[in-house]
């Protein structure tokens, strides 16, 4: 097996060959321990049949090691400036192709469509530049795209803010967006250390695995989120308050709100950190009528 490009020896050496200096606005803090990368690939549950999509190869310690577990891997990276250094780290994989583009501004589903034509299990990996974690995230989750689920580094706070469930002061409309689409668990936390250079905050490893159909049905799944933005808008107020104030509901609007809230069996006194996803499908279906009727 080829020597590993993550450990801090070699990384230093690639860095000073290529003259490269980190740019902090575009998230670069590389990997340099392989037990981390292993860990990671681990818990994506990647075989020889499985193509995988990373973003941000940086200099290539994550990549190689997918490559070396995957049938294929396609990676999304936004500097130029590691193109070459790419093209000579991951010289010894033939499986792996790096698309020089802003994973935000790309066609995902077209790319693989193009690129995984005889794969059908796919697995998003990466170790994501944090300035855009969660953009990126929402991205692949909302396009529905057909992967079996994703397995990225993140901050710590965020992953926790992901994985957290009801009543819980981590628990948000970030929780509940991704929780729509996957099961979601912090699978690992991971010391500063790991990196060169060190980020600012801790790190964890999540686990997100797509669920076959979104965890909840209901009439209107932008009015939804709608609803769940508004109550959230204060967190210290109650729901009914948060409602009133955010929604576009005309004049009688407390006396439709508080109707909706008990249609729904919700407490208007609760607040909305408090209830589960199934409570704000019932709610926002309660409320659509009255919105759809006003807009
Ligand atoms: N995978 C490498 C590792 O673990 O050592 C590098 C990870 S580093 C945290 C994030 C990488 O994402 C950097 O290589 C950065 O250039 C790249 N990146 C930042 N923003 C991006 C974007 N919008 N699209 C694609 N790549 C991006």
């Amino acid at each position: 097996m080829n020597k590993d490009i993550a450990t801090p020896i070699r990384t230093r050496a690639i860095l000073e060959k290529y003259g490269f200096s980190f740019k902090k606005s575009l998230g670069q803090n590389f990997l340099i321990d392989p037990n981390i990368l292993k860990r990671i690939v681990d818990h994506a549950d990647i075989t020889k049949e499985t193509g995988t999509i990373e973003i941000g190869p940086g200099i290539g310690a994550l990549t190689e090691h997918l490559a070396r577990s995957s049938k294929k891997v396609v990676a999304f990276e936004i500097d130029q400036r590691l193109l070459p250094i790419l093209k000579e780290t991951l010289s010894p994989y033939d499986n792996v192709e790096i698309i020089h583009q802003d994973v935000l501004k790309a066609n995902v589903k077209a790319v693989m469509d193009e690129k995984f034509t005889d794969i059908s299990d796919v697995m998003v990996v990466a170790n994501l530049p944090y300035y855009v974690t969660t953009p990126i995230i929402m991205k692949l989750l909302e396009e529905k795209l057909p992967i079996r689920g994703i397995v990225v580094m993140l901050q710590k706070e965020v992953a926790e803010r992901i994985s957290a469930q009801p009543g819980t002061k981590d628990y948000g409309s970030l929780s509940i967006a991704i929780q729509y689409y996957t099961t979601a668990e912090v699978v690992m936390t991971v010391p500063k250390t790991v990196f060169v250079p060190q980020p600012n905050v801790d790190s964890a490893i999540i686990r997100l695995t797509r669920r076959d159909k979104p965890a909840v049905e209901m009439k209107d799944e932008a009015f939804f989120f709608q609803v769940i933005k508004a109550s959230f808008a204060q967190r210290r107020k109650t729901i009914l308050n948060n409602l009133t104030n955010q929604l576009p509901l005309g004049k009688e609007k407390k006396d439709l709100i508080v109707l909706a809230l008990e249609a729904a069996e919700i407490d208007p006194g609760r607040r909305g950190e408090t209830l589960s996803i199934q409570e704000y499908a019932r709610l926002s279906d309660e409320l659509l009528p009255h919105f759809k009727s006003e807009a």
